[in-house]
């Protein structure tokens, strides 16, 4: 069997508040440590890893022990294994090296851990067990699959938040020469993981055919495209990549995108799934940051909804035209940055029951709708800067503004005015405890 490609994924949230947990000074223990939970699921060639929530050792657990730095009673263990097997879930065992670069495990950690974990292997052996060591900025996994040993190290790690942070233990920075360096500025690593993460467009018609010629140019290596439609005569105003045979050859739109893929960067490797991302859910699930350019609120509401569950932070784009009571025409539309644990579009007021309701009213008789290719490129444009900030954090910004609101007439994009009336408590509509694989109670 071909050995498995790991990604562990844990929402940005909790990293900070692992991060703040283990820096706070006990009693007389020289460190602390805990336990994150996870649920994990096997997709292709992959293993996606969902860490969920965390629970600290309590301060009555630790003993006192000056050979180590932390050191606790069979009662912590005890929580942990309850946890896995209430929640049928597996495990990570967390602490802190408070120094800048890759941890290692010391003498002390791997004489200790390994009995930790098999501890938890006993309680849920069908879950993936291992220990997590973190520094100031960076990681160090081993993890136990099902029915494996302790060795595994994950081929990638990565932390949900704004920006993302990607780690990829066993790969080399490649050197790409001249290609890219009017972009170097994007910082080091910033062409390397260009070249790593997988990155999908979900509807490759005016906005998604922008976004894929764009991210062809920037360098990202591993795009999965999702379209069921074949181009037809009515698209030619907007479909950036076809061609006037294309209408006649009925092509579909995944393989416009990938011919233009190809013929800009020869060495891309583009996954196309011709149909519904629902018939593609899984091969959805494994990618890293989704560009939703899809035509309904319907749509928008299940893609964010499935992106949150698997922790892939989703950007929205659409433009409309309306038309006012004196039969003028309007162009409107947004760029929104939805991540896991942040607003969501619920909270943002941009998908509502309301608007849900009215839709699904007039199905199948919303007419044509008109759609021209300057404002799409403005949007998906933006869409693009966005997932550039998301991979390489290079602004420093951290990106405040995730509602971007366009006014075609005047051709402007400012922060919408809904992140005013925003809620100050984090969004309740997806709680990160249910990120992964929907849970079941064990009876
Ligand atoms: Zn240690
Ligand atoms: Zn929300």
């Amino acid at each position: 069997m071909k050995k498995l490609k790991v990604h562990v994924k844990m929402p940005g949230p909790l990293y900070e508040k692992v991060l703040a947990d283990l820096k706070r000074p006990h009693e007389f223990a020289g460190e602390r440590v805990g336990f994150l939970y996870t649920t994990h699921k096997i997709i292709g060639g992959r293993m996606i890893i969902w860490i969920n929530s965390y629970s600290p050792v309590k301060d009555d657990h630790y003993i006192y022990d000056r050979s180590v730095g932390a050191r606790f009673s069979g009662a912590a263990i005890r929580d942990a294994m309850e946890q896995v097997i209430t929640h049928n879930s597996g495990s990570v065992y967390v602490h802190l090296h408070n120094h800048k670069g890759v941890p290692a495990p010391s003498e002390a950690d791997k004489n200790g851990i390994p009995g930790v974990v098999q501890s938890l292997v006993h309680a849920n052996p069908t879950a993936t067990h291992g220990y997590l060591i973190l520094s100031k900025n960076s990681f160090f996994v081993r993890l136990q699959l099902p029915g494996g040993s302790l060795v595994t190290a994950p081929e990638c790690i990565s932390v949900i938040g704004k920006p993302m942070v990607f780690h990829y233990p066993g790969k080399r920075l490649h050197k790409f020469g001249d290609k890219y360096s009017r972009q170097s500025f994007l910082g080091p690593e910033s062409q390397f993981l260009f070249g790593q993460v997988r990155v999908a467009i979900v509807g490759l018609g005016g906005g998604g055919s922008h976004v894929a010629q764009q991210f062809a140019h920037i360098g990202i290596l591993n795009p999965a495209i999702f379209d069921g439609d074949h181009a037809e005569e009515s698209n030619l105003n907007r479909l950036i990549g076809a061609w006037f045979m294309d209408i006649l050859r009925r092509t579909l739109k995944t393989r416009i995108a990938k011919r233009l893929f190809k013929k800009i960067l020869p060495g891309v490797a583009v996954e196309c799934y011709d149909g519904r991302w629902q018939d593609y859910a899984e091969a959805m699930q494994t990618c890293d940051i989704v560009v939703g350019c899809v035509d309904d609120y319907a749509s928008r509401a299940e893609l964010e909804a499935e992106c949150r569950r698997y922790l892939i932070p989703y950007i929205d784009i659409g433009m409309d035209v309306h038309v006012d009571e004196a039969g003028k025409s309007h162009i409107s539309g947004q760029v929104i940055t939805s991540i896991p644990g942040w607003p969501c579009m619920r909270c943002l007021q941009f998908v509502t029951e309301e608007k849900l309701g009215k839709e699904a009213a007039k199905y199948g008789q919303a007419g044509i709708r008109p759609q021209v290719v300057w404002p799409n490129g403005t949007l998906a444009s933006t869409a693009v800067g966005i997932v550039v900030e998301l991979i390489t954090g290079w602004t420093s910004q951290g990106m405040g503004n995730n509602y971007l609101s366009y006014d075609g007439d005047k051709g402007t994009l400012v922060p919408s005015h809904r992140l005013k009336f925003l809620p100050e408590e984090a969004c309740d509509h997806f709680p990160l405890s249910q990120s992964g694989v929907p849970a079941y109670q064990s009876l």
